[in-house]
């Protein structure tokens, strides 16, 4: 028998419940660790494609987007323990980036996004980065998927 509209809207909301659930887990988890660091970063700038979300923005142009499971969770939990949070991205396709962060809703998450074309390069996102939040790189913890964008000689403003 094939579901009916109320079974597939019950369906919907249950998976919404687990969701939510999920992150609220994930959330506790976070915060709980982050508890055991005596330092912290002030800020943590994360990579988009394949480090928030399981996909190239460009390959994704149409549909829902969504994170890795963990994602929003561990942000929130960044948000409530006051370490900031930024996005340093080469996307081919700026626009489907910022569109895929407001419909999921994480956004206002940020305290800035540098989300380039992908000429442009981590270490100019950085030195932008820097300048509008003050922020010193040595307070900064950054994560990418991508080893190259994490090399040091990628970084030489650090040393
Ligand atoms: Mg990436």
């Amino acid at each position: 028998m094939a579901p009916t509209g109320k079974t597939k809207k019950k369906r919907g909301s249950d998976r919404e419940t687990k969701k939510n659930g999920g992150e609220k887990k994930v959330k506790e988890e976070a915060i709980r660790t982050i508890e055991t660091f005596h330092v912290v970063p002030r800020l943590i700038v994360f990579d988009l494609d394949y480090t928030l979300w399981p996909f190239y923005c460009e390959c994704r142009p149409k549909g829902e987007p969504c994170l890795y499971p963990e994602a929003k969770g561990i942000l929130c939990a960044l948000k409530e323990k006051g370490i900031d949070t930024a996005i340093a991205s080469r996307s081919a396709t700026p626009d489907f980036a910022n569109a895929f962060l407001e419909k999921l809703g994480i956004k206002s998450l940020f305290v800035t996004k540098e989300i380039g074309h992908s000429s442009t390069n981590k270490r100019d996102h950085f030195q932008i980065i820097h300048s509008s939040t003050g922020i010193p790189f040595n307070s900064m913890l950054f994560f990418d998927d991508d080893i190259k964008n994490t090399q040091s000689d990628r970084f030489l403003i650090w040393e």
